[in-house]
């Protein structure tokens, strides 16, 4: 499968057409980004990295029963993927206190939740991906009853199954970001799922092994990226 015209450049990923109209491929690169981009930066090899967790999560879920969109990987940095109609709204899981929540609410980071926490973030980086409520998703029409329940279903599924698997690999699902798609009618997941999307922290020493160690300046970056993929590929 060969890479046609590109149709769109993130801050993490860019995408291709291919010969085919249902299938794009998504290229993973090195590059970051925090606080809307003011921020930037490169972490080494992080595109590869995330490209292969990407693939065994996404494994993972598709044979727990989440639809997503992804195809199968095709070399280092490119994954074939189904194109979707990406839903405006950022899904956040939470299940212990940290960053966006702990500033929101003046909690202190590392309180356990007594359940997890969903919050839809409406996806305009201009406005820095403000928190809103159902009603707002509704009456805005940025998608549909139906749809919110689709996607909440899955959300919650996808929390559960990938507690289970990182606490297997000694690493906290402390939060995670979702983005879903509609294919042919139906809601999908789509993006990745990765240490750019996910806090994870060990489960012993809680060092955090993540995207927060560029934003925070903690050092050690590419470590804690090959740290995760050590663990989940073990
Ligand atoms: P928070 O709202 O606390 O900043 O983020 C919650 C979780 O979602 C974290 O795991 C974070 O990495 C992820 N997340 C939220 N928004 C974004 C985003 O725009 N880009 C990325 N890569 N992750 C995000």
């Amino acid at each position: 499968m060969q890479k046609l015209k590109q149709i769109y450049e993130g801050k993490a990923k860019k995408l291709y057409e291919t010969d085919d109209q249902d299938l794009l491929i998504q290229e993973f690169k090195d590059d970051a980004t925090a606080f809307d981009a003011t921020k930037r930066g490169t972490i080494v090899n992080k595109g590869v990295i995330n490209n292969k967790l990407s693939e065994t999560i996404f494994g993972l879920l598709e044979k727990k029963g989440i639809p997503t969109h992804f195809v199968k990987r095709l070399n280092d940095r490119d994954m074939l993927v189904k194109r979707v109609e990406i839903v405006p709204l950022e899904v956040t899981m939470r299940n212990i206190v940290a960053g966006g929540m702990a500033k929101l609410l003046g909690l202190e980071e590392g309180i356990i939740l007594k359940r997890p926490v969903l919050e839809w973030h409406y996806k305009e980086d201009k406005l820095h991906d403000p928190l809103i409520n159902d009603d707002h998703a509704l009456a805005l029409g940025i998608a549909t009853e139906k749809e919110l329940e689709a996607i909440r279903k899955y959300s919650v599924k996808i929390n559960e199954v990938l507690t289970k698997f990182f606490d297997s690999k000694g690493l906290t699902l402390v939060d995670f970001k979702l983005e879903f798609g509609r294919y042919k009618g139906k809601i999908i997941l789509a993006d990745e799922i990765s240490p750019d999307t996910c806090r994870l922290w060990d489960k012993t020493t809680k060092e955090k092994l993540d995207k927060d160690r560029f934003r925070r300046d903690l050092g050690n970056v590419e470590e804690a990226y090959q740290e995760v993929l050590r663990r989940v590929m073990a």
